[in-house]
C-alpha cells in the first residue's frame, strides 16, 4: 500500500514511518511533507526514497532540492508551498494519506485530501475543531474515509465494531466518554498553575509529543479540541459526550451502549497502536508495543476533571455550543497564545484568560463559516485579536 505522510518530520510522522520500517513489506512511502526541517526531511528521503515531498516553506524546499541533487536522490520531486502539501494530499498513486499536521495549518492539505477521495489517518484534530461541518459535506460529497487516529478517538472508532465508519450516528450507543489524563498539572494548585512555566507544561506524564500538544494538555485545551473532534466525528450530541480523568492513561476512551454495556480500548499510551490499527485497518498488524501486563497493573483511577482549573475545556465546550465561529476562534486563539507561551516570557495561567477574551471580544462578529475561505479569514483575525490583547496583557 502506498502512503503519504503530512507533517512526517513530527511525532505522528515519526511514529508512522517507524510502523512502516516494520512492515517494509506491506507500506510503501509514496509523499512525505514538512515545514521547514531540511535535515530531517533529507534523512527521511534517505531511508523512504518518496517519489513526493513539500516543505511548506518556499526557500526550505529551494536548499532541500539542491540537498538532493548533491545527495544524488533524482527520483524524488520536491514541491513547496501550501500548494504543494496539498499536492502531495491528493496525489493519485497515494492510498492512504496521514494527517499529522499540527494546527489550522494542516486544513488545506486535509482538505484536499478529502476533495480527492481519499482514506485519511487524522490525527490533525484542529481540522476538524475549525471546518467540522464543511468537512464532514465535503467527505460524504467525495467519499472520503476518516479513520481516526488521535488515541481517544480511535479507541471509540475501535468499540464502535468493525461495520462502523465516521460521520455516521452510531446505532445503539448511549454515549462516548472521552478519558483525559488531567495532563502534569493535574494535581497542582491553581496558583502555581497560573504561574507555570514552558518546561513544566511540557513535562507530560504519560505520552511523548509535539510541544503544542503537550501544552495543550496541560492546560486541558486538547480535551476540548477532542470533545469537538469527538462530536463531529461521531455525529454525537455534546451532551452525550462525557470527560472523564483517567490519570494511568492506559483506557484510551469508552463507548457507553443503550443496552447497559461499556465498551473501552486499552493499550500502553503509544501512538504507533492507534496507527497501526488505521494503516491496517480493518486488519491488524504488529506494532512493536507490547500487550498491557496485568501483573504489573494494580489500579485504574478516574476523576472529574476540575473546570475551574483547567477553564479552557469548558470554553471549548461552550464554543461547540455557540456554533462552528465559536470553535474556530477557540481554536486560533489557543493556537496563538501557545505559541506565544512557547516562546517564553509569559505565564501558563495567561493561556486560558486570552481565550476567554478573544471568545468573548469576537464571538458575536461572525456567521458560522460557508466556505474554507471563511474559516481562514476568522481564524486570521482570531489571531489578531489574541495577539494584541496578549501583548497589551504582557505590557502591563
Ligand atoms: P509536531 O510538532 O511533532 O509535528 C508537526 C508536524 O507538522 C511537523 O512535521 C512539522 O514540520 C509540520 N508543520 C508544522 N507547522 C507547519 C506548517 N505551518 N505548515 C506545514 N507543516 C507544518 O506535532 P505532533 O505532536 O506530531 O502533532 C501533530 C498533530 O497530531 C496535531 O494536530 C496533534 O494534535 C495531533 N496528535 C498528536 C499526538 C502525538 O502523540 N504527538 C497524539 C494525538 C494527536
Ligand atoms: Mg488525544
Amino acid at each position: 500500500m502506498q502512503i503519504s505522510v503530512l507533517g512526517a518530520t513530527g511525532s505522528i510522522g515519526q511514529s508512522t514511518l517507524d510502523l512502516v520500517r516494520q512492515h517494509p513489506e506491506q507500506f510503501l512511502v509514496r509523499g512525505l511533507t514538512a515545514h521547514q526541517d531540511v535535515e530531517g526531511m533529507l534523512a527521511l528521503i534517505r531511508t523512504h526514497r518518496p517519489a513526493l515531498v513539500a516543505m511548506a516553506d518556499p526557500q526550505a524546499a529551494a536548499a532541500l532540492q539542491a540537498a538532493c541533487r548533491s545527495a544524488g536522490f533524482l527520483n524524488t520531486e520536491v514541491l513547496a508551498g501550501e500548494d504543494g502539501l496539498r499536492a502531495v494530499a491528493a496525489d493519485p498513486q497515494t492510498e492512504r494519506v496521514v494527517a499529522g499536521i499540527v494546527g489550522v495549518a494542516g486544513l488545506s492539505s486535509v482538505w484536499a485530501a478529502v476533495t480527492a477521495g481519499k482514506t485519511i489517518l487524522l490525527a490533525n484534530k484542529e481540522a476538524l475543531v475549525c471546518a467540522g461541518a464543511l468537512l464532514v459535506d465535503q467527505a460524504r460529497r467525495c467519499a472520503a474515509t476518516i479513520l481516526p487516529i488521535d488515541s481517544e478517538h480511535n479507541a471509540m472508532f475501535q468499540c464502535l465494531g468493525a461495520d462502523y465508519r465516521c460521520f455516521e450516528r452510531p446505532a445503539g450507543v448511549q454515549g462516548l466518554v472521552l478519558t483525559a489524563s488531567g495532563g502534569p498539572f493535574r494535581t497542582w494548585a491553581a496558583a502555581d498553575i497560573d504561574k507555570a512555566d514552558v518546561a513544566a507544561a511540557i513535562a507530560h506524564p504519560n505520552w511523548v509529543m509535539g510541544r503544542k500538544i503537550s501544552v495543550d494538555s496541560a492546560s486541558l485545551a486538547n480535551k476540548g479540541l477532542e470533545f469537538i473532534e469527538a462530536h463531529w466525528l461521531f455525529a454525537m450530541p455534546a451532551d452525550q459526550i462525557q470527560v472523564v480523568v483517567h490519570p494511568q492513561s492506559l483506557i484510551h476512551s469508552m463507548v457507553a451502549f443503550d443496552d447497559g454495556s461499556t465498551l473501552a480500548q486499552l493499550g500502553s499510551p503509544d501512538m504507533r497502536t492507534p496507527i497501526a490499527h488505521a494503516l491496517a485497518w480493518p486488519k491488524r498488524i504488529t506494532a512493536g508495543v507490547p500487550a498491557l501486563r496485568w501483573n504489573q497493573i494494580s489500579r485504574l483511577d478516574f476523576e472529574q476533571p476540575d473546570l475551574s482549573k483547567f477553564p479552557a475545556l469548558a470554553m471549548a465546550q461552550s464554543a461547540l455550543a455557540s456554533g462552528p465561529a465559536a470553535t474556530t476562534i477557540f481554536n486560533a486563539a489557543n493556537e496563538q497564545a501557545v505559541a506565544q507561551f512557547l516562546e517564553g516570557g509569559m505565564a501558563f495561567g495567561m493561556i486560558p484568560k486570552a481565550i476567554s477574551e478573544t471568545l468573548s471580544g469576537l464571538s458575536h462578529r461572525f456567521s458560522p463559516p460557508s466556505s474554507l475561505e471563511e474559516v481562514f479569514e476568522i481564524d486570521r483575525q482570531a489571531r489578531a485579536y489574541c495577539g494584541q490583547r496578549l501583548k497589551e496583557a504582557l505590557a502591563r
